[in-house]
């Protein structure tokens, strides 16, 4: 794998007044007009940030690297924050958005978007009450539109299943979104993207039987919000491949089900515009570092492991901007 390593300073300063951290906006509108979607991956560690990264790099693709609240408790803001903008000196030319994940309240959606590292947050109030969803979502609006340099924010309406860190919302709880509903809440809160439940899941284990996604959702919703960016959470394809390594090679997770592929390129197709992936990111490092221990008993050299774990997400990442169509979209 190829990581551009800046040693020389002047070149440094160059990089830093090339490098591109910009809101989803307009790399939204492009996806709509162009029938795509951006994706958008969580991360929490260097050679993720780096995997990630060079894959876009070598796509020539918008992207968004997204943190969750998993990724600040494990890693830490200071370290996040460092590696994003190292990131964006090493590859001064990725059109980037560095987005919040899942921000549970006020408090710390305004407090990234006070950070000078963050140009986008998702503020998800999807288990309050309808109007107390809207009321929350419409603060964090008026402050981002507010800034000097507005930022943008994503919002959810309806109530996906599955486990998302240290949330879990049993099957019961979830349910789908009302298209009437997700039209006043656009209007209403002045949201500038919006998280659609339709059938996906947080996690590994998506379907119990056959996948199913309410594409009449994403359908209606998109026709009458013409032009409007959708968005669709726990769209990891789970890839066969990586599980059934993980499970060769000593791991447990019998019948993990993901979004196929076929599903994801027709939901962005259909007005999707962001596809959040990141079971699929866990998954490739997993099976690759499962199948080295088994293969390489004796190496105890973590930079041994690391490296193809990194390529691997490279790998993966390079396959899903295609299966997205951003590959090639980015603009500089
Ligand atoms: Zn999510």
């Amino acid at each position: 794998m190829r990581i551009p390593l800046y040693t020389n300073t002047t070149r440094n300063k160059e990089a830093k007044k090339t490098m591109a951290l910009v809101t989803s906006k307009n790399m939204f509108a492009r996806a709509h007009a162009g029938h795509y979607a951006v994706g958008a991956f969580n991360v929490n560690n260097m050679e993720v940030i780096q995997g990630v990264c060079e894959a876009l790099s070598e796509a020539n693709a918008p992207g968004i690297l997204q943190i969750s609240k998993g990724a600040r408790d494990f890693a830490g803001m200071p370290f996040l924050r460092g590696l994003m903008q190292t990131a964006l000196e090493v590859y001064p030319n990725l059109e980037l958005c560095v987005h919040l994940d899942h921000g549970p309240d006020f408090e710390l959606a305004k407090a990234c978007l006070d950070d000078p590292i963050f140009t986008s947050v998702m503020i998800d109030g999807s288990g309050l009450p309808f109007e107390e969803n809207i009321a929350l979502t419409k603060k964090v609006v008026d402050y981002a539109h507010s800034m000097s340099t507005p930022k943008v924010v994503e919002a959810e309406l309806g109530r996906l299943g599955g486990i998302e860190e240290h949330v879990v919302v049993s099957e019961k709880d979830a349910f789908l979104t009302d298209p009437d509903e997700a039209v006043i809440f656009v209007e209403k809160s002045g949201c500038d993207s919006l998280a659609l439940a339709i059938g996906t899941s947080h996690g590994a284990y998506k379907f119990k039987t056959e996948p199913v996604l309410a594409f009449d959702i994403i359908e209606e919703v998109s026709s009458r919000l013409p032009g409007y960016p959708l968005v669709m959470h726990g769209s990891s394809s789970v890839p066969e491949e990586f599980v059934n390594l993980c499970n060769k090679y000593g791991g447990q997770i019998p019948n993990a089900k993901g979004v196929p592929e076929a599903m994801i390129t027709r939901a962005a197709k259909m007005g999707i515009d962001k596809v959040n992936i990141d079971t699929d990111i866990r998954l490739a490092i997993t099976a690759t570092l499962r199948q080295f221990f088994a293969e390489k008993p004796s190496e105890f050299d973590y930079r041994k492991y690391f490296a193809p774990a990194r390529t691997a997400v490279k790998q993966m990442v390079l396959h899903k901007l295609n299966v997205l169509g951003c590959a090639g979209k980015a603009v500089q």
